[in-house]
């Protein structure tokens, strides 16, 4: 505000002599608001005209020095603005670092705290470590009762235990370098290293389903026959056979028959001289006489899913399969009641009835396959996992399920099919092209 009175009057003065005119500048005493004030005379063109150089210059001089008072003045309130000024940054600063200091103390405290917190827990993880775990029994368990799961585990850890049951390891004997069970039937215990018998090049062996009869009919075919499906393709209806494993492994079949309706999937199996199957897009089973080459018995499995509908977890439309065991012909399945359950039926082996069916709570999506034992149905975890286990064995005795670990071994991590024979109580699967057998041992 100052700097710009003082170009006006500065203005003014130049602009007065530039044109030759008189101007003149009162300071009056303060007024009652303690202000200076000023007071301009110019003259009229007509004064300035008049020849009074003399006056003139000395009125511009007394002009001069005033303004250069002013001036001054002027200077003087600008420079105690500036200090009132810095005077207030000063004052903003102080509070500012005022605060800080604040801030700091109060971490600084904060830090103390944390400093004897973690202390204070070191001191009690020394403690805990130099004590045995124990933990409290769960609600309405003495400490007499509860056994050792629950002082050195968890209740979730104590339910897991309950449901893997351990079995005592099988009596046995060594018999031309392989180990036999003696009793004819059991739990299963183990399930030994596959055996490479057979690798089936081409697309069509990707899968398939291979098998012996366990109780041979005779005439034509030999007890050693061998029977083979590459279950790859629309139409599947070529059944090979071969004389025994030899011819297998040399790849020459001694006959290949054509079936009158063509194979599902890998579920078929050889029962008594007839080949057991499932037609394709239905859940209908058939009977196939091997010796009269012809349809024997089928049978509409009721409320069966197929193709699709209740696989394995592979998929491959493994909706159906066919198993047997010491005791009989068997069906593996699930059905619009049971909702993705396996169901297990027994089945007549002349007319294919079902005598009785069991539903289960194993979900016949969540595993790779399975496959009966002495009246005991038995699941695969993984059909790819290299290292998986037997996970859950169903007991159509008793009705029940549970779970169980047998280590189990998908060597060429593509099982498409797993059977039990009753006859030399082998596994044979059909593992990414090849022809695999498992030793089991059974309690
Ligand atoms: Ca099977």
């Amino acid at each position: 505000m100052w700097i710009q009175l003082a170009m006006c009057l500065c203005c003014l003065a130049v602009g007065c002599q530039g044109q030759d005119r008189t101007a003149s500048l009162r300071r009056a005493d303060s007024d009652f608001s303690g202000r200076c004030q000023y007071t301009f005379t110019v003259d009229s063109p007509a004064e300035s005209s008049c020849p009074q150089a003399g006056a003139a210059g000395t009125e511009m001089e007394g002009v001069a020095s005033r303004l250069t008072l002013l001036e001054a003045l002027v200077s003087r309130l600008l420079g105690e603005q500036g200090a009132v000024m810095v005077g207030e940054a000063g004052l903003q600063t102080a509070e500012k670092v005022s605060q800080l200091q604040q801030d700091n103390q109060r971490i600084n405290r904060q830090v103390q705290d944390l400093q004897r917190r973690l202390e204070e827990l070191t001191v009690e993880a020394e403690q805990l470590r130099e004590k045995p775990c124990q933990q409290p029994p769960p609600p309405g368990v003495t400490t007499a009762d509860s056994d050792s799961a629950f002082q050195f585990g968890s209740g979730a850890f104590q339910e897991m235990k309950a449901e893997v049951s351990e079995v005592p390891a099988p009596p046995q004997i060594r018999q031309n370098g392989q180990t036999q069970n003696v009793t004819g039937c059991g739990v299963l215990v183990s399930v030994e290293e596959p055996v490479t018998h057979h690798k089936v090049d081409g697309i069509t062996g990707k899968y398939g389903v291979w098998f012996q009869d366990p109780e041979p009919a005779g005439p034509p075919y030999g007890p050693k026959a061998v029977w083979r499906i590459e279950a790859v393709g629309k139409e599947v209806r070529q059944l090979f056979a071969y004389e025994d494993m030899d011819q297998l492994v040399r790849g020459f079949p001694m006959k290949v028959l054509v079936l009158p309706e063509a194979v599902e999937s890998t579920g078929a199996t050889v029962y008594r001289g007839s080949l057991y199957y499932q037609r394709r897009r239905s859940r209908t089973i058939m009977r196939y006489d091997l010796a009269a080459e012809s349809l024997a018995a089928r049978l509409e499995l009721p409320h069966a899913g197929f193709h699709g509908q209740h696989p394995y977890s592979w998929g491959g439309y493994t909706d159906i399969d066919l198993a047997t065991d010491e005791r009989g012909l068997w069906v593996i399945y699930s059905s619009s009641k049971a909702k993705g359950a396996i169901v297990v039926s027994q089945l007549n082996p002349d007319n294919l009835e079902v005598k009785k069916s069991w539903e289960t709570n194993i979900r016949k999506n969540t595993v790779g396959n399975a496959f009966m034992v002495c009246g005991r149905l038995y699941t695969v975890a993984s059909y790819s996992l290299p290292n998986t286990t037997v996970n859950y064995v169903f007991d159509t005795d008793t009705g029940e399920s549970k779970a169980i670990a047998i280590p189990f071994n998908n060597r060429y991590r593509y099982n498409s099919m797993i059977d039990y024979n009753p006859g030399n109580k082998k596994l044979y699967a059909w593992d990414n092209h090849h022809m695999v057998t498992y030793d089991i041992q059974l309690a």
